[in-house]
């Protein structure tokens, strides 16, 4: 018998959504250039690998996240692989979605704004259950920064997201991001 799959979860049950194992799908939403890709990277493969990043369609990767309580949400992850240009196709790529991750980069307070313009559309047309996540990429260049640390909480809080600030590059907080999603989640009843 095996004993393995991925982050502990049983191959013979780990598509089922039970008390102890969720699968969710989870969509990033943001600017381009602000890293969306590469967050997924590191999380999923552990790399800050900037050319490795898929450019037709929408890319698909997932992972698991094993809680403390022995439960365990295996995410699936789609990245808009530049489709965020048009609009009129993001109804469908969150549809069903549990978990939103919208992106923006701390050095861009135009790519603030638009994670904001993002987040009235999931409010719009996303599932009312909807477990929003805000996060500021690229923190490891806090020289050049440009949206203070507070903007984002500040706005986060207005709107029932989490808040995060992440580096891809460096690693920072990549997996406490993905950790604290799934501690979020609404679980079925045993
Ligand atoms: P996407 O269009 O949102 O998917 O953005 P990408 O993941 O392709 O990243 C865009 C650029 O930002 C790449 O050149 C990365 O090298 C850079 N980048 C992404 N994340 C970080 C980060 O955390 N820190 C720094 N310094 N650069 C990053």
């Amino acid at each position: 018998r095996s004993t393995g799959g991925v982050g502990g979860i049983n191959p013979e049950n780990g598509s089922v959504n039970d008390a102890k194992n969720l699968r969710v799908k989870l969509v990033l939403l943001g600017d381009s250039g602000v890293g969306k890709s590469c967050i997924v990277l590191r999380f999923v493969r552990g790399q800050f690998d900037p050319t490795s990043k898929v450019t037709v369609g929408a890319s698909f990767l997932s992972q698991t996240v094993a809680l403390q309580d022995s439960t365990t949400v295996k995410f699936e992850i789609w990245d808009t692989a530049g489709q965020e240009r048009y609009a009129a196709l993001a109804p469908l790529y969150y549809r069903g979605a549990a978990v939103a991750v919208v992106v923006y980069d701390i050095t861009s307070p135009e790519s603030f704004t638009k994670a904001q313009y993002w987040v009235k559309e999931l409010q719009k047309h996303g599932s009312p259950d909807i477990v929003m996540a805000l996060v500021g990429n690229k923190a490891d260049l806090h020289e050049k920064r440009e949206v203070p640390v507070q903007d984002g909480i500040d706005y986060a809080e207005k709107n029932g997201m989490f808040f995060i600030e992440t580096s891809a590059k460096t690693a920072d907080n990549i997996n406490q991001l993905f950790e604290e999603i799934a501690k979020r989640l609404p679980r079925p009843s045993p």
